[in-house]
């Protein structure tokens, strides 16, 4: 038989999807993964697929924003920026233009 208990102590046990969360917070996985369908063009087949929302905010989903944060870091050390802005060369004017 089940013990009783009061709906107090029902309330203090976290939830599953507290559960759930600390447990994708703690490997590292997103917490608000976007669903994909991908079909197969030559077999009609779909796959469900989910991938990372990729925020850079904490506040909506750290192990992503960690994820991107470490990534810009590695990015900057390596020299990915630029040191000037590009600027385009503007194309010739043509016959219409000239006119
Ligand atoms: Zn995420």
């Amino acid at each position: 038989m089940t013990p009783r208990t009061t709906r107090a102590d029902r309330l203090a046990h976290p939830t599953t999807r507290d559960a759930v969360q600390a447990v994708a917070e703690a490997h590292g996985a997103c917490l608000h993964p976007v669903q994909l369908r991908r079909i197969n063009t030559d077999t009609g087949q779909t796959d469900q697929i989910l991938i990372p929302c990729g925020a850079t905010l904490a506040s909506k989903c750290l192990p992503c924003a960690e994820r991107v944060k470490v990534l810009r870091a590695a990015q900057c050390a390596e020299g990915w920026h630029l040191d000037t802005e590009p600027i385009p060369e503007s194309p010739a004017p043509d016959e219409v233009q000239a006119m």
